[in-house]
């Protein structure tokens, strides 16, 4: 073999590996969503798979930009800190829009309304958000409904030292059918579900806060925000 043909089966090769490791780059791009899967119907486990609207709405993004979805469980408390910080790059998890989430990420367009409500045992003897007042209410830890019933009376909350907070909305419900907790304020959806799966619980008749759903996304990326 001569040297010329000895450079072109060089460069050849080199074209190959290269080619490849772009190709194979390329596949294992991914959208990674952060969220906390416990909030039926928009995130839960089926067997260990996460599901739910929140995973539909998010495999339809993947699937568009051409990249592969992972999604990461983590504590709802976590997630804007984990957009902020890049670790992932998407937060999907019912996330309601406000002023102080919306001074570390940006949020899409909404898709969503959410609507708090107040979750009681059958026989209990509230039957207005008045009546709440001094009783102990169950939320889910930094959760909108966390952050209204822990604000002053004057400001329209119930008092911190009234609310007991748990990682998950099913550890809130499990305290109110224990009798630890008199209430529960968790979004509408999520509640409908825990009722249904719970025996002896009902949803109060009254509308606490309605909100907007969208999706966080770290203030840099502004390229995924489109
Ligand atoms: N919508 C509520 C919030 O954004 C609760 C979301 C949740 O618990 N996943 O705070």
């Amino acid at each position: 073999m001569n040297t010329c043909k000895k450079v072109l089966l060089l460069l050849l090769a080199a074209a190959l590996i290269l080619c490849c490791f772009t190709g194979c780059k390329k596949e294992a791009k991914t959208l990674t969503m952060g969220t906390n899967a416990a909030f039926p119907p928009y995130e839960y486990y089926e067997g260990d798979k996460i599901v739910g609207i929140d995973a539909e709405i998010a495999a339809e993004i993947a699937k568009k930009l051409g990249r592969t979805l992972v999604i990461e469980d983590m504590g709802f408390g976590s997630i804007i800190t984990a957009v902020q910080g890049g670790k992932i790059d998407m937060g999907m998890a019912g996330m309601t829009v406000n002023e102080t989430r919306l001074q570390s990420v940006n949020f899409s367009t909404t898709y969503a309304t959410g609507i708090q409500v107040v979750i009681v045992k059958e026989d209990s003897d509230i039957e207005t958000i008045d009546d709440l007042m001094g009783k102990k209410i169950g939320v889910q830890e930094s959760t909108t409904g966390d952050i209204y019933a822990s604000a002053t009376p004057e400001d329209g909350g119930f008092g911190e030292e009234n609310v007991e907070r748990y990682n998950k909305g099913t550890e809130a419900v499990l305290a109110l059918t224990q009798g630890k907790v008199d209430a529960v304020i968790i979004d509408n959806e999520p509640a409908k579900a825990f009722v249904k799966a719970n025996e002896g619980l009902m949803i109060l008749e009254t509308e606490y806060a309605v909100e907007d759903y969208a999706i966080a996304i770290r203030k840099e990326n502004t390229e995924l925000l489109q």
